[in-house]
């Protein structure tokens, strides 16, 4: 089967022989991948003037709602991609984080981008700053989407979840991808392709793909392209330095090597739940994937009064380890995937033997499970063991990307943060300790090397994701040899494919802009009561103000009393006065925002459905008896959630005093029924 490359809208195979692709498990041909002939200035051409407009049409809700139906169009497919993935080397479980772990990334991204994005296509980045006296210049730093294409590059190990780890976040930006995966594996991500494909749901031009070498793609970029990369330390230097990289600036974000290491605290000894996790942790580490993990352990750092019984213990595990046929389900690790890796492995670990002992493992005779060592790529899991290593050691820069890892022991904890700095720099670290103040002082030694950090004890190991799980919730990537590159993280991830550009003009220049009110623009009359305005009929800056209120001492009792909140300052005028903060008893802040409440609230039935929270609220003057206060409510900002029948309105709150002065600020957050639902749920009523 020769693989696909799917460019400028159609399927399009390579013009050459190709190169063969062939099962980790029995060496047999699978596929051959080429893609001579591909023009590639039509690809970026095709990225830019279809599927950039086309995402760009779309809100960042709207494209969420895309991924949803993404995921759970490919979970329909999970078969076949499970079926395939065996000819990779993965195992059922490896299998279960490639694509499984793949589609749940989409499913975040989906909930992300309607969640915590504007159903809109500019995303403000923090509130407005005031640059000037009389608030007529103000300053906002917004993204926009860039009108290039995102260029992904990825690495064998992970066929499926790393596109779709770079993926959702991209096309959630706005952003065309071009996916070339990596070729020992390519087939199982074409696959994929072909369906998401199939299923129509992407936007003309969103996606496309390239099976084999780049070309020329590299000379038609600019600085609205991205890349993103994923492999090795060697292949991403060379790509930075492409000179039109280099000179137009192009945004490169480089996920790479990492000498991972993981801590066993002095605390943990032998016979504690740490001890017990910790060689769980390490020996799934070493072997889920065959430890062709970029995040797996590879260095495993433990005091040396306890390395023999760790020892004796790894030893034990990895020997429990079954190795095989990744289809087999008695077998707990597959192949490399594939000779060359296998031979690449192998060097690497005698690179390592120069300096460390192998403890276990090593040997190029091992029983399998269904499987001919001859054909396939399998590899012993194999442990190092090294007495205090030195500064400039193999065991801190050789990745052997393969079941290998080395135990390296300190006497004090100092050593220990030295040991996992001399990685430098590393995309997870792991610490096992179930003493707090040891988590600490490892943390503040070792985080500024990390991308991610897991801190397990017995308290959390039941729910813990582990340490080589990256998230889509958290980021992925780290400093130095990890790349330098972050990825993932929710948001973040999403706004690594935007630019951000700070804006100076007026409030209302920037409200119009942003779609988000700004103190100092209009405040409209609404004409009647905003609370009457169903969501299209509310426009952002509509304004009410209320009647004022004068707060007595009588006020302030009955709140303590309701509420039983009798703290002194409200109680107390003596020991009101003996704080710094107050002149005398105060009314309680949550009695201003109740009361601001009952100014502000029109209260009959009608469009506005609920109050779901505040956000943002600040006590900025203290309120005292005989004080009088009023409030300002404008529409501040308006999202639109799907087809609900409901959209979320933000309103600024501001209670002033009768000197003017702001006493409290703060955003009520609000559901307001749309013309279709209010005109339905007033009919019925009527
Ligand atoms: P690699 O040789 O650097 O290849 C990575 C990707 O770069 C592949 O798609 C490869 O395509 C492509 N590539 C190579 N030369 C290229 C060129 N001249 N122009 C454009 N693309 C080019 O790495 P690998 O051996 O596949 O992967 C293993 C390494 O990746 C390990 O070192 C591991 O630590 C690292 N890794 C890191 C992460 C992470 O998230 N940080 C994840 C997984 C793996 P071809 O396959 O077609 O050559």
């Amino acid at each position: 089967m020769k693989l696909g490359n799917f460019v400028a809208g159609r399927w399009q195979e390579g013009n050459g022989q190709g190169r063969a692709l062939r099962s980790a498990v029995d060496g047999q041909p699978v596929a051959t991948i080429d893609s001579s002939g591909v023009d590639f200035a039509e690809v970026i051409a095709h990225a830019r003037s279809v599927g950039g407009p086309n995402l760009s049409r779309l809100t960042f809700h709207e494209r969420g709602d895309r991924l949803k139906a993404l995921a759970q169009f490919l979970l329909q497919h999970k078969k076949e991609f499970y079926e395939l993935s065996t000819r990779t080397g993965a195992t059922r479980a490896d299998s279960w984080i490639d694509i499984d772990g793949g589609i749940s990334t989409l499913f975040v991204f989906s909930s992300k981008g309607r969640r915590e994005m504007p159903n809109d296509v500019v995303y403000l980045d923090g509130p407005p700053e005031a640059l000037s006296k009389n608030g007529s210049f103000v300053g906002q730093h917004v993204y926009t989407s860039r009108p290039g294409a995102a260029i992904h590059i990825n690495a064998f190990n992970f066929p499926c979840w790393g596109m779709l780890e770079k993926l959702a976040p991209t096309l959630l930006a706005g952003v065309p991808a071009i996916v070339k995966p990596a070729s020992s594996t390519a087939y199982l991500t074409e696959l994929m392709v072909r369906r998401i494909i199939e299923s129509g749901i992407l936007p003309p031009g969103a996606l496309q793909l390239i099976c084999g070498g780049v070309g020329d793609l590299f000379e038609h970029l600019t600085c609205q392209d991205s890349i993103a990369f994923t492999g090795s330390k060697t292949t991403a230097e060379m790509l930075q330095a492409h000179p039109r990289v280099v000179s137009e600036s192009v945004p490169f974000t480089a996920e790479t090597d990492s000498l991972n290491a993981s801590i066993l605290g002095p605390d943990a000894v032998p016979g504690t739940p740490e001890f017990d996790l910790f060689v769980k942790e390490v020996t799934r580490e070493m072997t889920s994937k065959a430890g062709q993990k970029c995040t797996a352990i590879r260095r495993i750092i433990a005091p040396s009064s306890v390395s023999a019984d760790l020892v004796r213990a790894l030893s034990d595990a990895l020997g429990n380890i079954r190795i095989g046929d990744p289809a087999s389900k008695d077998v707990d690790m597959g192949p490399l995937a594939s000779h060359e890796q296998q031979r690449e492995v192998r060097a690497r670990v005698a690179e390592l033997a120069q300096e460390a002992e192998i403890v276990y493992g090593g040997l190029d005779d091992f029983d399998l499970l269904d499987a001919d060592p001859k054909l396939g790529s399998f590899f012993m899991p194999t442990l190092l063991h090294c007495e205090k290593p030195l500064r400039e050691s193999a065991v801190h820069s050789t990745e052997a990307f393969g079941p290998v890892s080395t135990i390296l022991t300190y006497d004090t904890l100092d050593e220990a943060v030295e040991l996992a700095r001399l990685g430098e720099g590393s995309l997870a670290g792991s610490i096992i300790t179930n003493d707090d103040t040891v988590a600490r002082e490892l943390v503040l030694g070792t985080a500024a090397y990390h991308g991610r950090m897991l801190i397990l004890n017995r308290h959390c190991a039941a729910e813990s994701t582990g340490h080589g799980s990256p998230l889509p919730h958290l980021v992925h990537g780290g400093p130095g040899r990890a790349g330098g590159g972050e990825e993932m993280g929710g948001v973040r991830g999403v706004l690594h494919y935007m630019q951000r550009t700070a804006l100076q003009g007026t409030p209302e220049t920037l409200t119009n802009i942003g779609h988000r009110w700004i103190r100092g623009s209009e405040q409209k009359d609404p004409g009647v009561h905003p609370f009457r305005k169903t969501f299209e009929q509310l426009e952002l800056g509509d304004t009410f103000v209320s009647e004022s209120r004068t707060v007595t001492l009588d006020d302030i009792e009955h709140f303590a009393n309701f509420t039983g909140d009798h703290f002194y300052a409200h109680m107390v005028e003596e020991d009101a006065r003996r704080n710094p903060f107050f002149e005398g008893r105060v009314a309680h802040g949550y009695l201003i925002v109740s009361f601001a409440a009952g100014l502000f609230v029109d209260p009959d039935f009608g469009p506005v459905l609920a109050n779901y929270g505040v956000d943002d609220l600040r006590f900025l003057q203290p309120l005292n008896a005989g004080d009088s206060l009023t409030v300002r409510l404008a529409c501040k900002q308006k999202t639109l959630r799907g087809d609900t029948g409901y959209g979320e309105v933000r309103w600024d709150a501001e209670v002033t005093n009768q000197d003017d002065e702001i006493v409290a600020q703060y955003d009520v957050l609000t559901m307001v029924a749309t013309n279709e639902h209010w005109n339905s749920v007033r009919n019925e009523t009527t």
